[in-house]
């Protein structure tokens, strides 16, 4: 995960990996940005202590994929704001204005982390789905990452939905079920709490710090290459050659 490409407003777009083909780099397509202001921004302009950094406009744009075969086109929406930044130059000082684009959506969403070949349908469009929510709702993301967390544990051997001897069915608790996880696989007991923490806050509709959100996707990007790509089990077993003189001829 290139954790510093995901933040919450930028100067200009960073070069997302296209979510279609993953291997192009999505470009703002020239020319295409549009920014309207609305009414009620316009109408405060050269009131008393008014300044550019007031302005709440809206944009929209379009990025394309490097990739010439793929050519998918992302939208782009948000508020665009304006700071203005004081340099000394040759005549004084010289004020020169930045914009910044604060995105709400970008569909469709580019992929946070990988979006393994492995996982089921539901866990593919649960994670797909938090990738939606990144820019829009913190609360909605961290939500769907929690839900993400317990279909991924029922594929992986501990049952979500039990019946009873009369028929009737429950679900376990998460809490429940990363507990149960851990006695068959342990080690990701800390990540997989933490991912139920923020996603309890975000059912709450707690407000969540971007941040926190990109702490999350790392702990499950980590936690996903073990019980995902099998990663440990593979250097367990490279390992285990490697100790063996024979393996070593
Ligand atoms: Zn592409």
């Amino acid at each position: 995960m290139e954790r510093n490409i995901w933040r919450a407003s930028y100067g200009s777009f960073p070069p997302f990996t296209c979510p279609r083909c993953s291997t192009g780099k999505l470009r703002m397509k020239k020319d295409s940005k549009q920014v309207f202001e609305p009414h009620h921004s316009k109408s405060e302009h050269g009131e008393p202590g008014w300044g550019e950094w007031d302005i709440t406009a809206r944009f929209i744009c379009f990025l394309v994929c490097s990739n010439s075969f793929c050519g998918e086109v992302v939208t782009a929406t948000g508020y665009e704001s304006y700071r203005e930044e004081e340099y000394g130059g040759e005549d004084g000082p010289e004020t020169v204005t930045h914009e910044s684009l604060q995105p709400k959506m970008l569909w469709p969403a580019p992929y946070v982390i990988k979006v393994s070949a492995k996982l089921s349908a539901d866990c593919k469009r649960l994670l797909i789905s938090s990738f939606e929510q990144l820019w829009m709702d913190q609360a909605t993301c961290a939500n769907r990452l929690r839900s993400f967390v317990e279909h991924l544990l029922d594929d992986l051997g501990v049952k979500r939905v039990v019946t009873r001897a009369n028929g009737s069915k429950y679900e376990k608790t998460l809490g429940t079920l990363i507990k149960e996880f851990d006695l068959l696989r342990p080690g990701h007991k800390p990540a997989l709490e933490a991912l139920r923490n923020v996603g309890n806050l975000g059912s709450h509709g707690t407000k969540l710090k971007f941040d926190t959100i990109l702490s999350a996707y790392e702990l499950l990007e980590d936690a996903l290459e073990d019980l995902v790509e099998g990663k440990r089990a593979r250097l367990d077993a490279l390992a285990q050659k490697l100790s063996d003189k024979n393996g070593l001829l």
